[in-house]
């Protein structure tokens, strides 16, 4: 069997809250962004992970790259454990492992050329400005579709999704096998989401990439994902392949998730399931006991708010945490 590339096993990242404001502090509250999460992403697979805003799926991708240090749990990459690694070994480890942000053009400095963006990664990492640097950052372009002028132009010249191929091929010139798309499109117009998407999944048939797509909507993790896995407040309620996922989601927040996505036909949308979810996600700094979906599941029973439901495995790779399933 296949080992994945990378794993996290009881995953957690909280934050103390005390510092945080004069109305929490000194009440030793934590903010529970991350918690108690288990997942494994394959060699050359796409792991979708959607959730509404707030619910730390960023928080998991800073955590699975170690932009973040856990609280608690433990991540593997390539086998190896790297929960524990010192600065040196992470800056190491730093070039398999990169990250593709929402903002393309907070995350390029204005002030720099598209040629010094671009070689940067490189020259952190010990390379000299000169022609084989050059080479690299033109060979870079040329896989992100940009034309070799733009090496000497600035960020506010380009696009929204020219910038996002720039910030693209600063993330990939080092050549890493997995790659955080932090709502990577989230911000482009829809034709041009559809364009970078079309992008990533060349580049990573080409380069060997394995990825995890972080994003709000379901509708844009569809086209690219093999597996989509579902947060909610801090947990992984359902994680699938992405056929299952679409047409047979089981925990009640997938389904509300599946529910609001625009159906191209009539004939495509859910039928009799579903579901109508009220209200807004509750805060992380004290998240409802038992399920913490309990506060909006129409399906609401005695044991969801004492009892937190494990994530259960209900057919081969299909796991969901929900009572309706493991009491049935
Ligand atoms: Fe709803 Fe209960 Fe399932 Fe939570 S465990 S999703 S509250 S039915």
């Amino acid at each position: 069997m296949t080992e994945a590339l990378i794993s996290a096993e009881n995953l957690a990242k909280h934050y103390d809250a005390g510092g945080g404001g004069r109305f929490l502090r000194g009440r030793g509250s934590k903010l529970r962004a991350v918690d108690d999460v288990g997942l494994s992403i394959m060699p050359g697979e796409t792991l979708g992970l959607v959730g509404e805003s707030g619910c730390g799926k960023s928080t998991l991708g800073r955590l699975l790259i170690r932009l973040l240090d856990p609280t608690a749990g433990s991540i593997r990459f390539e086998g190896q454990e790297i929960t524990g690694l010192g600065r040196a070994a992470m800056r190491e480890l730093r070039k398999s492992m990169q990250i593709i942000f929402q903002d393309p053009y907070g995350a390029l400095n204005p002030r720099m050329a598209v040629e010094e963006i671009i070689a940067e990664p490189l020259v952190i990492h010990g390379a000299k400005h000169g022609t084989e640097t050059r080479q690299q950052v033109t060979e870079m372009l040329d896989r992100v579709g940009l034309p070799r002028r733009a090496l000497d132009r600035f960020p506010h010249e380009f696009s929204g999704g020219q910038r996002q191929r720039i910030g693209i091929a600063r993330a990939l010139i080092l050549k890493p096998r997995f790659v955080v798309c932090d709502e990577a499109v989230s911000a482009l117009d829809v034709s041009v989401q559809a364009q970078i998407v079309n992008l990533l999944q060349d580049l990573q048939r080409d380069m060997g990439l394995t990825y995890l797509f972080i994003a709000h909507d379901l509708s844009v993790v569809r086209h690219i994902s093999d597996r989509v896995a579902v947060m909610y407040l801090g947990k992984v309620v359902e994680i699938a392949e992405k056929r299952v996922i679409y047409n047979n989601p089981q925990h009640p927040y997938t389904r509300a998730l599946i529910a609001a996505v625009p159906a191209p036909h009539p004939s495509r949308r859910l039928l009799g399931k579903r579901e109508n979810i009220a209200g807004d996600i509750p805060s992380a700094l004290n998240p409802p006991s038992g399920c913490r979906f309990h506060t909006r599941c129409p399906h609401l029973m005695p044991i969801c708010k004492e009892v937190a439901p494990p994530l259960t495995e209900t057919q081969a790779g299909h796991q969901v945490a929900c009572h309706l399933i493991t009491e049935a």
